[in-house]
């Protein structure tokens, strides 16, 4: 495409912008759609088409598009002091106020907070503090971390490690193998033929249990896992699997770091997850995304009081600990998200969840009726829906054929956006969603899904 009737941003971009998680064969034939505006629920292009947003941005847009609140803190905030940096001994008001709210609103003894610019860089740095309390407790074999198929924690290159979408590895090099293991993902919809649910959730124990000891408890320093994994597509653990997880943890004198970058800050109805709907506290709890509601890049990980005495107690020389971003506790992004905080206390936005979480979860479950959905899940508004070549046999479509690619433009065709991932179409919307949203995001789904089975359905028998 020559491009001589887009715009200049249109341009800029096609020539210039890598784009993260990008296919480079469509995005030469077509190049972007350049987002300008958004209202609530609403996300406006430059050229004046709307749509309903069904993913919240990309998980974190909780409280909806073109809060005036917001931007006017971060404006008022940048206006007073723009930056300064939190290295040794100076703050800033936004960041000081955050981390208490945080130590306030997280479970248990999770009191300290470092802050990031990301979910990525929260990731990592829970890992390399988790190997350095280890190293202070005099326990230097201590290295080695257990995470899972399917589970996403990021881009930077140990987040990448972390990471167990078998995909987003292709082409590129595989650091830390000796240190990352990951054990199966806890997929109810793929667990191994016969076992009830009950019975899978022992098999992962289990195999968690083996692992453990295969590799010695001695050599392990922590656990990392997504209370509800998301870009993994959707998945929800069976019933108590994560409070045995964490009580295998415990006995084995292993950190559980619950990664809450999507599941934090209300998509499950509850500040974090991993206290209030899985029933345990974790050591390490990571954050992003909604803490913001987007608006500004942030991150943190969250340690508890156990972590922070011996991370804290001074070494080496100056006594420093040797671990920041420049942009650690940066005063416009914790002025956002104080202000997100405030606004989701003030509007009971959680309530909402609690009640248009379930009615997108029983509208969705009326998706069954096509042949080519084979599965769908999620809890309150974290939904995934899994498209099969064969519902029976639960065979995928090839990833060639991009079925769920090809539901997603559909969907955006008729005014919704939605997001595929691998064979699934995952949903995620903002928490400000009416009932009457809900189902016109439902609505047009299933008009999409409609509208391409046939074509998918021939071209996969082809
Ligand atoms: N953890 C999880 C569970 C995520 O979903 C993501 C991002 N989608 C990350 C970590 C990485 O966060 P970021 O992209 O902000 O680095």
């Amino acid at each position: 495409m020559d491009g001589t009737s887009k715009s200049d941003s249109w341009r800029a971009d096609r020539d210039h912008f890598i784009h993260p998680y990008t296919d480079f064969t469509t995005f030469a034939e077509t190049g972007s759609q350049v987002m300008s505006h958004g209202d609530a629920m609403m996300i406006t292009d430059e050229d004046g088409r709307s749509y309903l947003d069904g993913i919240a941005g990309l998980w974190c847009v909780n409280l909806g598009h073109g809060r005036r609140e917001i931007a006017s803190a971060m404006g008022e905030q940048a206006a007073r002091l723009g930056y300064f940096n939190t290295f040794g001994h100076s703050t800033n008001t936004p960041a000081a106020l955050l981390a208490r709210k945080l130590a306030e609103r997280t479970p248990g003894d999770l009191n300290h907070v470092f802050f990031t610019t990301g979910g990525s860089t929260a990731n990592d740095t829970a890992v390399r503090l988790a190997h350095y309390y280890f190293n202070r407790l005099g326990k230097p074999a201590k290295k080695k971390i257990l995470s899972r198929h399917n589970g996403y924690h990021g881009s930077t290159y140990f987040a990448a490690a972390l990471t167990g979408i078998h995909g987003i590895h292709y082409g590129f090099d595989r650091i830390a193998e000796d240190i990352v293991h990951h054990l199966s993902a806890a997929d109810c919809f793929r667990r191994p033929d016969g076992m009830d649910e009950a019975q899978f959730c022992d098999f992962l124990v289990d195999e968690a249990r083996y692992r453990i000891m295969q590799l010695g408890a001695e050599n392990i320093a922590a656990f990392i896992a997504e209370p509800v994994m998301g870009a993994g597509g959707v998945l929800v653990a069976p019933e108590g699997y994560h409070r045995r997880m964490a009580d295998l943890c415990r006995e084995n004198d292993i950190l559980y770091i619950a990664d809450e970058v999507v599941t934090g800050f209300g998509r499950l109805g509850h500040w974090f997850a991993s206290e209030d709907r899985f029933a345990h506290v974790p050591d390490i709890l990571i954050t992003a995304k909604g803490i913001s509601s987007g608006y500004c890049p942030i991150g943190a990980a969250i340690f508890s009081d156990r972590i922070h005495e011996v991370i804290s107690v001074p070494q080496g020389p100056g006594g420093v600990l040797t671990h920041g971003f420049t942009y650690s506790g940066h005063p416009v992004s914790c002025a956002a998200a104080l202000k997100s905080i405030e606004l989701y206390e003030q509007e009971d936005v959680f309530a909402n969840v609690l009640d248009t979480g379930p009615y997108l979860q029983e509208r969705l479950q009326g998706l069954t009726r096509h042949e080519i959905v084979g599965d769908v899940r999620g809890e309150q508004l974290m939904a995934g829906v899994e498209l099969v070549a064969n519902r029976a046999s639960k065979t995928s479509f090839a990833p060639e054929l991009a079925a769920a690619e090809i539901v997603f433009g559909r969907a955006r065709e008729l005014g919704v956006i939605v997001r595929p991932v691998g064979n699934t179409v995952i949903m995620s919307p903002p928490l400000i969603i009416s009932r009457e949203q809900v189902d016109k995001l439902v609505d047009a789904l299933d008009q999409a899904i409609e509208d391409v089975s046939g074509q998918l359905l021939s071209q996969a028998a082809a």
